[in-house]
């Protein structure tokens, strides 16, 4: 096809699989929140504005009409057409493709996967949680048509489509279009034409959009002059006392897309070296990308009212939650957006936000701990990336950073309160990593502890692995792990007053000797153990080697060659080991003496969320000593 066919003939392309997905969803459920499509359509001409204000920076020429920016809305009561109106960066042809075809969002990407998964029932209310953009449209029209003409183009284009599978593309007369942006017309759908009404319009722009920076004026009839709705001031400018909470949360969920509260925020004027405003939020809510592999942070930077960049990342990854504006006089405007964030004065204003985000949210767990341990909840897996990513700023984080421990199973225990609850003679905090806190919890390593009332900290997040392997200590004390090396925690008094187990016996030495050589092939030795008081068996790591947990999960991912034996520790005065002693001792039955030390070993190994190594070897033993017990009865 040569060139001047593509960008002549009209053409029809099928909508990529995702937005196809999307569609159809967005058609065929019921929305209890259909209004969220004015605030999507509105914010996408806002944002085609702050593009075009920033492209015309170097090319003036492109803005010759010198017109304000400003997003018109018109209503067509009789037609049952709703028009939205921008004089902004507008779209040509391919931009069109791009940006009406396919889904680049990843928060409406990450929407698509849970909906794949777990939640499908439940994409009603997820669809009203979070925007979900341009498609929205198709929530309340049959026919959607888009006219644009992009900045400096001289062709204009008009998109079509009836949201069922396609769209088409043609070229239309220059006059069609706005001379710079463009122009999206819904054509109601017979279940939406209630929309059709200016005043229900106008209700819902200054529920959900009163926060945009770009004036957004309505007509109510075809014909009728179009009246300010919005002035468009930019909220971050007025001062403190002018702004009404109400307000903040307009302006943040514009920036956000969510639907949430924010839990805290923050509105500051930098002064100093540096100036600069910024508005910062955390959310109420987890945003859906959370956990997106990207990790960066999404916020806008301005210099003097003008977009700069909308994914600044003036945070750092581990406070990427946070959502927030900034608007700097220091910046230059006119040189590129990848020499602006090489700046000095760049990295000055992203340190300057770190530190204000911290201190905001130290200030919240000190004074507000109910709110903040919402925030936590949330967030806390995320902000502990901090503790290994940032180690200027791992004892403020230590400071804020709350914990489940076997005290404090729901967690909220911070460590502070910990060091100063340390038993007698305990010089270390302990920790136990794992993926499942319950199960944690249960764990047979603890039993030591509990029994001497030494409180451990449960670390069910992935990211705890991390941090906890290189973190140096808190307060003086060092990070243990509980599933490593020697217990440590002899010298520390039993509550029930009781000795711990003095030397061992000739049996014991005798039963361990067997187990270790028994078992060789899966441990490197066999000991009596500190840490057990009502389970008979578990396995620990050797001191040199990496914790338990965290071999697991980089063997998981392919990044070590071969798991570390770990070491057998054996609970002396339990029945199960005084039993086995003794059948040593007598010489009794061989085979059933090999199946229960096996055996030990796997229910070890079981307990910590690992398979048995060999399963049919793990059934083989199991059913022959059941089968002894049955007989035996
Ligand atoms: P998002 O706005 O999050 O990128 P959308 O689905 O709402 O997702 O929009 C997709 C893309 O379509 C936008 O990123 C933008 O490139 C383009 N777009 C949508 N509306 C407009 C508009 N009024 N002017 C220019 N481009 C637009």
């Amino acid at each position: 096809m040569s060139a001047a066919e593509t960008s002549t003939a009209p053409q029809t392309q099928a909508f990529a699989a995702d937005v196809s997905r999307l569609l159809h969803l967005m058609t065929h459920s019921v929305y209890s929140d259909r209004d969220i499509f004015v605030r999507e359509l509105i914010s996408n001409a806002a944002d085609a504005c702050e593009k075009m204000r920033y492209e015309a920076i170097a090319h003036p020429e492109w803005a010759a009409d010198g017109a304000p920016f400003a997003i018109q809305i018109a209503v067509d009561p009789d037609g049952k057409r709703l028009t939205f109106s921008d004089n902004g960066i507008g779209m040509g042809r391919d931009e069109m493709v791009d940006a009406l075809g396919t889904i680049a969002r990843s928060g409406t990407r990450a929407f698509l996967d849970k909906l794949g998964s777990e939640e499908k029932d439940r994409s009603g209310s997820l669809i009203g949680q979070f925007g979900i953009g341009f498609y929205s449209a198709f929530m309340v029209a049959d026919e959607v048509d888009v006219f644009s003409r992009r900045a400096g183009a001289n062709e204009a284009w008009r998109w079509t489509s009836d949201g069922k599978g396609s769209f088409t593309i043609a070229a239309v007369a220059l006059d069609e279009a706005p001379e710079h942006g463009a122009r999206v017309v819904l054509h109601l759908n017979p279940e939406s034409e209630e929309y059709a009404d200016s005043d229900k319009i106008e209700r819902i722009v200054r529920q959900h959009s009163s926060a945009i920076a770009i004036p957004i004026n309505i007509a109510g009839k075809p014909g009728d002059e179009s009246k300010p709705l919005s002035e468009g001031a930019a909220l971050w400018t007025k001062p403190k006392a002018d702004i009404t909470q109400d307000e903040y949360t307009d302006f943040y969920q514009t920036l956000s897309g969510q639907f949430d509260d924010p839990a805290l925020t923050i509105h500051w004027r930098a002064e100093g070296r540096h100036e600069y405003t910024a508005l910062a939020f955390v959310p109420g809510e987890r945003p859906m990308d959370l956990f997106d592999p990207a990790r960066k942070s999404r916020n806008k930077l301005y210099v003097r009212r003008v977009l700069i960049a909308e994914n600044a990342d003036l945070a750092p990854g581990w406070l990427r939650f946070v959502r927030f504006v900034v608007d700097s006089a220091d910046l230059p405007l006119n040189v590129s957006r990848e020499m602006i964030q090489q700046s000095a004065v760049f990295a000055a204003i992203k340190k300057g936000v770190t530190n204000r985000i911290l201190q905001e949210l130290t200030k919240l767990a000190e004074a507000e701990p109910e709110k903040f341990a919402k925030v936590w909840e949330n967030f806390g897996a995320v902000l502990k990336e901090g503790l290994y990513e940032d180690p200027e700023r791992r004892d403020a984080i230590y400071k804020i950073a709350r914990f489940a421990t076997t005290s404090a199973p729901e967690g909220g225990r911070t460590l502070g309160a910990y060091v100063k609850d340390l038993r007698e003679n305990q010089t270390a905090i302990f920790y136990l990593t794992g993926d499942d806190s319950r199960r944690l919890a249960a764990s047979p390593q603890l039993e030591g502890f509990k029994a001497r009332g030494v409180e451990v900290l449960l670390l069910a997040d992935p990211v705890d692995s991390f941090w906890i392997g290189s973190a140096a200590g808190f307060d003086g004390k060092p990070f243990k792990s509980v599933s490593q090396g020697a217990a440590d925690i002899k010298a520390i008094p039993l509550l029930s007053g009781d000795k711990p187990a003095e030397e061992v016996d000739a049996a014991t030495a005798s039963l361990l000797a067997y187990l270790k050589q028994t078992l060789e092939r899966e441990v490197a030795d066999a000991r009596i153990s500190d840490r057990l008081t009502d389970s008979a068996a578990c396995l620990v790591a050797p001191d040199f080697a990496p914790d338990r947990h965290l071999e697991r999960l980089l063997s998981a991912h392919g990044r070590v060659a071969e798991r570390t034996k770990p070491i057998l520790e054996v609970n002396p005065r339990h029945p199960i080991v005084l039993s086995l002693g003794r059948r040593l001792r007598d010489k009794a039955d061989k085979s059933l003496l090999d199946d229960a030390a096996w055996l030990l070993v796997d229910e070890a190994r079981l307990m910590e969320g690992d398979a048995p190594r060999d399963a049919v070897a793990f059934a083989t033993r199991l059913s022959r000593i059941m089968q002894k017990a049955l007989d035996g009865v």
